[in-house]
């Protein structure tokens, strides 16, 4: 369950190339070809990161990424930029725009996905496909499994995906729709409630191994994963 990637741009070459090598990486994978397609396809579906190159025909990517920056949906989507332009004038005004990394064409595809896995590991860790740990618990994404204290735990999918997003930001208070939008995607409408239900149903699972106590309610904001004692 790697991440979902969207690769804007313009040269079909080019976007060949790192669509493939995104795939090759394990990830998913869309294309956008100008600006307004990427908006368009981030519109329909958030991906979990954007490889963005600065040229493109109907505008450039550095006024999509300071759109991205300011709307509150996509503030914080992981973006990479990718150009031609490698000037150090050019490099500071991209991160300065919000890039998370930037990189300069021509460029190794292995290079790339090395970097993306790295974007990933510092901004979203519950996508880069790597095991993640919190104290006793261990998720192996690759192969689908919990661990606590080495021993595995069952769960459903749902459960699955809520604990890997916790495993990914410990100690952080997170609200129902928040918990919503990032693990069951924002175009996704159910019931904050169902989050509840969830809750309810990674701790019966996470019992098993005397671990239900690591996932707790903060009464009036949300849930969060502490292995300190509930306040
Ligand atoms: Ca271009």
């Amino acid at each position: 369950m790697a991440g979902s990637i969207l690769v804007v741009e313009d040269e079909p070459a080019i976007q060949e190339l790192v669509s493939f090598a995104c795939s090759g990486g394990g990830y998913k994978v869309r294309r956008a070809d100008s600006v307004r397609a990427a908006q368009e396809a981030i519109h329909a579906q958030l991906p979990d990161l954007v490889i963005l190159d600065w040229m493109l025909p109907d505008s450039t990517g550095i006024e999509l990424l300071r759109d991205l920056r300011r709307d509150e949906r996509t503030r914080a989507l992981p973006v990479i930029l990718l150009t031609a332009k490698g000037a150090e004038s050019d490099r500071v005004a991209g991160l300065d725009a919000g890039a998370d990394d930037y990189v300069v064409k021509p460029f190794s595809p292995r290079e790339l996905v090395s970097r993306v896995r790295a974007v990933f590991r510092r901004r979203a860790p519950q996508h880069s496909g790597e095991s993640l740990s919190y104290g006793p618990l261990t998720i192996d994404p690759a192969r689908h499994e919990v661990l606590v204290d080495g021993k595995p735990v069952r769960m459903g999918l749902a459960e699955f995906k809520l604990l890997k997003y916790l495993v990914s930001h410990p100690e952080r208070v997170f609200a129902r729709g928040h918990l919503l939008d990032s693990v069951w995607g924002d175009h996704v409408f159910i019931e904050e409630r169902t989050v509840d239900v969830h809750v309810l149903r990674l701790r019966k699972a996470l019992s098993a191994a005397g671990a239900e106590a690591l996932v707790q309610t903060v009464r009036g904001l949300g849930y969060r994963l502490s292995a300190k004692a509930e306040q």
